[in-house]
């Protein structure tokens, strides 16, 4: 795979990467005119370029061809999480990105006390572009609202595979197959017990990941990694 950039507009015959992506290519990894490089907008294509004029403000590029290799999962996986704060957030971000996942959505429990600002959702976006740039997706994994758990709960047109992860639930087994699903964690105090009983009467069911406390992250990354991993495994 060349070196992905990240465009914020349709691409045509003729690109322009101005700001950040242009300054990244231009001096920090030295492209030259002749260089091809790949492009993507997040429209599930990736489109290869040759660079036609470097500045560290503006670079030109001429598309050279356009390919949409199958990188996404062949049914919706979406996570319902609290965000973690700071640095393990952006992990989860990055992780989740890599593994497949659709959406992921800031999940407001009883108990979670961090809740994303607006200013925080254009940064969690910047760490899925750039997780993408990594692991060669072209459909980016979308950054959802925050999300009350009980609105999430009742909402009408969820999955039919609907899972909470928690560690009363019982042993989680391998899925057997291609469902579309939804995943919900909890916050490090874990859900309320009322909260369990709404879900298990909008029947999500709750599953267990062992007998040892995970963070939110590794839960929601273990979840993530088994429910992703079956695209591979059939
Ligand atoms: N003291 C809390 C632990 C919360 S850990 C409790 O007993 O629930 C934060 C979240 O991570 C949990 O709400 C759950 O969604 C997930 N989690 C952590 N460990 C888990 C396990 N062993 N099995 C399933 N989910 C787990």
């Amino acid at each position: 795979m060349s070196e992905r950039y990240y465009v914020n507009s349709p691409i045509a015959d003729h690109v322009v990467l101005q700001g950040a992506e242009a300054r990244h290519l231009a001096v920090v990894c030295r492209k030259r005119p002749g260089d091809v490089i790949c492009l993507f907008n997040g429209d599930g294509c990736e489109y290869r370029a040759e660079i036609t004029s470097v500045d560290k403000k503006r670079v030109d590029l001429t598309v050279i061809d356009t390919t949409s290799p199958p990188r996404e999962l062949p049914f919706s996986l979406d996570v319902a999480c609290p965000l973690p704060k700071g640095d393990r957030g952006q992990f989860l971000i990055e992780k989740l990105t890599e593994l497949g996942v659709t959406s992921f959505m800031p999940l407001r429990t009883r108990r979670s006390v961090v809740h994303p600002s607006e200013s925080r959702s254009e940064k969690l976006e910047r760490y899925v572009i750039e997780a993408s740039k990594q692991c060669g997706r072209n459909v980016l994994m979308r950054i959802a609202p925050l999300q009350f758990l009980d609105d999430l709960l009742r909402r009408p047109e969820l999955p039919a595979q609907r899972l909470l992860a928690d560690p009363s639930g019982r042993p989680l087994t391998r899925p057997a197959s291609l469902l579309h699903t939804i995943i919900a964690i909890g916050p490090e105090g874990g859900f309320a017990e009322e909260e369990l009983a709404a879900a298990t009467a909008a029947l999500w069911q709750s599953v267990s990941l062992g007998p040892r406390t995970l963070r939110v992250e590794t839960a929601a990354l273990a979840m993530a990694a088994l429910f992703g991993h079956t695209s591979t495994s059939v």
